[in-house]
């Protein structure tokens, strides 16, 4: 985590907004949105600021959003869960995954996730000394092959994480792969941590499975998700851990000393946002489908190879065919020659792998209609 003289090294998401800063590029790294989130959700935390709600709220989070996400999980996935023993609140899915991983990895355990992976999945295995393996998902659909999980899922392994939809690739992982996860988790008593954070962004009738609905799954199963990614509101830092009450309780005595508690008038106003109703979530995915098709015009019109994501705020393109081999520097020389910022697979992989995905790079589409036109008009000049 450190650069050899010491100094912290920035996170690549860090790096390329601080880039796009400083060249007065569109900001097409970082996945965030740059609109607002729905009224109802921003109005509640100004409300429950104004009426006082500003101290230390209960340390598995306040009962009005607990309640929620239980209701949220059975209205959407049929999942019936304890909101007093089974729910956790967290400083966002960020929160969730650190303390899932440090309670539950022993140092020497292998943690196994899909690779490219969000970066930190990495980071967090390392500070737990666990061992991190990986099964690298393939351009162009980017779904794993079978035999590579079946020969990565060992007794060694303690946890496999699962991301779908997947950061950054978009894949979302098939019912018979999720089902394979589990059958592995079983026959080897791993634990499956899934981050859902994107649960709510599936594009052409595309839709979301949560791996704790199938059979056999729940009892090994910690879910993960976020309101960031559903309301607009990264900043918040509102996640949660969905888990039986003794995985909880382990995931609750690392968080507590985390972070002890977190945001009280943002909890309530996330609590309103999962209770809107079936309308909004609809308009949230198709209006992000339609910004997804304006950015991959605009980079298939630029030159770039691109596979059309299902899922998520990402699209992955191929600069090989515009002469760049090498993602990373493409994304450096970027705001140079477009104006606009990406980020390249290779910073969501092990060192070792990086070369694998030399050419790829990221685009976030989670932008405004006239962010991404100006965006693919910039774009234009590369071909
Ligand atoms: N997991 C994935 C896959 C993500 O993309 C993100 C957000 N970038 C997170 C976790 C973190 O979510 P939060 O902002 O709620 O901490
Ligand atoms: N999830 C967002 C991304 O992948 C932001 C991550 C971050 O800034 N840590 O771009």
């Amino acid at each position: 985590l450190l650069d050899d003289d010491g100094t912290a090294r920035t996170t690549i998401f860090a790096e390329m907004s601080a880039l796009a800063a400083s060249t007065g590029s569109i900001n097409l790294g970082q996945g965030f949105p740059d609109y607002p989130g729905p009224v109802e959700v921003t109005d509640a935390a100004q409300r429950e600021i104004a009426n006082g709600n500003n101290q230390y709220p209960p340390g598995r989070g306040m009962a009005v959003l607990r309640e929620a996400i239980a209701e949220h999980q059975k209205r959407f996935y049929g999942l019936v869960v304890d909101p007093d023993t089974e729910v956790l609140v967290t400083a966002g899915a960020t929160e969730a995954l650190s303390a899932a991983i440090l309670a539950l990895v022993e140092p020497g355990d292998e943690v196994l996730t899909f690779e490219p992976f969000y970066d930190e999945y990495g980071a967090v295995i390392g500070l737990a000394d666990g061992i991190h393996t990986t099964v690298r998902l393939r351009s162009p659909d980017f779904a794993p092959d079978h035999d590579d999980l079946r020969a990565a899922v060992t007794d060694r392994t303690r946890l496999i994480i699962v991301n779908t939809p997947h950061n950054p690739t978009g894949a979302v992982f098939d019912r018979e792969t999720l089902q394979l996860i589990v059958e592995l988790a079983e026959r080897h008593d791993a634990l499956i941590v899934t981050d859902e954070v994107y649960e709510h962004l599936h594009y052409d009738g595309s839709t979301h499975t949560p791996i704790a609905t199938l059979p056999g799954a729940a009892e090994r199963t910690i879910t993960i998700s976020s309101g960031g990614k559903t309301f607009n509101t990264t900043g918040w830092k509102i996640g949660w851990v969905i888990a039986t009450a003794p995985l909880i309780s382990a995931i609750v005595a690392v968080k507590q000393f985390l972070t002890y508690v977190n945001g009280a008038p943002f909890q309530p106003a996330i609590a309103a946002g999962l209770q809107l109703p079936d309308a909004f979530y609809r308009d949230l995915a198709s209006d992000l489908a339609g910004k997804r098709d304006l950015l991959a015009g605009g980079l298939r019109a630029a030159g770039f190879d691109i596979t059309l994501p299902r899922a998520g705020y990402f699209i992955v393109a191929d600069a090989a065919p515009l002469g760049y081999d090498d993602g990373g520097a493409f994304c450096r020389a970027l705001p140079e020659l477009a104006g606009v910022v990406a980020v390249p697979i290779s910073a969501f992989c092990l060192p070792g792998s990086a070369g694998q995905y030399g050419s790829l790079v990221r685009f976030a589409f989670c932008k405004r209609l006239e962010v991404l036109e100006q965006a693919s008009e910039q774009l234009a000049r590369l071909s």
